[in-house]
């Protein structure tokens, strides 16, 4: 290299190393100066309608999980493909998770019509749980809130700040929780239990319930009731009274109808899908979701691709569902609603979901975030979607009586 190249090498090395670091300084300088922090700090990240953190737990340590622990851990390892880690979940400043009660065992050793009277006795025992291991596991990164004057304080607290903490909301799933005794459900209320599902897996002398997926059938069972049954609708009477919020996923369509016409305050639809993308009996027809949302009511988008879209199987579902099946329902509803604010997710995550592939762990939300972005091209409605219409909705609705 002679010397005039050398010279014209030196200073373009000059030029390229003060503008990389005029860059990094500039860019500093405008993230500092930026009145619009991080997602993370600013932003609701995900109010969660539905979710299981407890419920391998629960399985795992029951009579049948402490016998035969290895088949249960084999089976959760097969059938449980999403999951969520406090931790995780904590660092991604999740806000707010209703964590959903039910117990296996109840449901399906005496399915599907009889109510189980020691069932009100063992959804105390799952409350029980879930607050040791928020104590324990999830100390530092979740607390219960147990009304919604608490759930509003929790949630002012901001993810940057060292005091943020996970807003963890006690739910019951399926109406026979309460053993067929309406007097289980003061207690409940007491322990700061938000909402009810009215129905889960069988019908239980509550109200006919969908057939959830296709291992699921009553099969042997006498022809189910049709809608609520007289103890369903006193059961939604006496919620609106203690001001637990009803939510009607899981129900067949007569009994979709007959919560509408027993309640008389907002509902929720906590993780749901769209019939006319996904042809499940399962699925809320358009008429019900707009009928919810003109209530005031919520609904809760499930993140399992099965239900919100039409794979012929559970197995094509896990080959090809994706979260592009959540941003197609959330569209749809956002269509026919006219509005985006009557919209939530209920991930069912950690429930024995076969969930989206690219979204196994609950604390990757921003995938759907990201999603959602390029669809709304609007963080203010990404927002909403994600955290902002599910925790309003609590905080106005969780403990006002009717
Ligand atoms: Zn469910």
């Amino acid at each position: 290299m002679n010397y005039s190249r050398r010279q014209a090498f030196l200073q373009i090395g000059k030029y390229a190393l003060s503008s990389l670091v005029f860059n990094h300084a500039s860019a500093n300088l405008l993230n500092a100066l930026s009145l619009e922090p991080e997602w993370k700090e600013s932003r609701m990240v995900l109010s969660d309608l539905h979710v299981h953190p407890l419920l391998d737990k629960w399985i795992q340590s029951s009579p049948w999980g402490k016998q035969y622990p290895l088949i249960f851990k084999a089976v959760s390892k097969m059938l449980n493909k999403t999951s969520l880690d406090w931790e995780r979940c904590w660092n991604a400043g999740i806000n707010m998770l209703c964590a959903a009660h039910f117990n296996p065992f109840d449901e399906f050793a005496s399915m599907p019509t009889d109510p189980n009277p020691d069932a009100p006795r063992q959804t105390i025992r799952m409350l029980d749980v879930l607050e040791d291991e928020i104590n324990e596991k999830a100390f530092g990164y979740a607390r219960l809130v147990n009304n919604a004057a608490e759930l509003k304080a929790a949630l002012k607290i901001k993810p940057n700040d060292p005091g943020f903490r996970i807003a963890v909301v006690h739910t019951i799933e399926g109406g026979h929780a309460l053993g067929g005794d309406l007097k289980a459900l003061d207690k409940f209320a007491e322990r700061g239990v938000a909402m009810i599902t009215i129905t889960h897996f069988f019908t239980k002398a509550v109200g006919s319930s969908a057939n959830s997926l296709p291992f699921f059938p009553d099969h042997g069972a006498p022809p189910p009731i049709q809608g609520l049954s007289n103890f369903g609708r006193d059961l939604i009477k006496r919620m609106e009274e203690l001001g637990i919020i009803v939510d009607v996923a899981h129900a067949t369509s007569t009994t979709v109808t007959g919560i509408l016409e027993n309640s008389t305050r907002p509902l929720v639809a906590s993780h749901i899908s769209a019939r006319t993308l996904g042809d499940h009996p399962y699925s809320l027809y358009d008429e019900q979701i707009k009928e919810i949302a003109n209530r005031g009511g919520i609904i809760g988008v499930i993140l399992m691709p099965y239900w919100l879209s039409n794979y012929s199987n559970v197995h094509m579902s896990d080959k090809y569902g994706s979260l592009r099946d959540a941003v197609k329902t959330i569209r749809h509803i956002c269509k026919i609603c006219g509005t985006h604010k009557c919209i939530g997710i209920g991930s069912d995550f950690a429930g024995y979901i076969p969930g989206p592939k690219e979204m196994r762990q609950l604390s990757d939300i921003h995938k759907l975030r990201e999603l959602l972005q390029d669809e709304f091209n609007d963080d203010d409605i990404v927002e909403d979607i994600l955290g902002k219409n599910v925790s309003e909705f609590f905080i106005n609705h969780w403990g006002v009586k009717g």
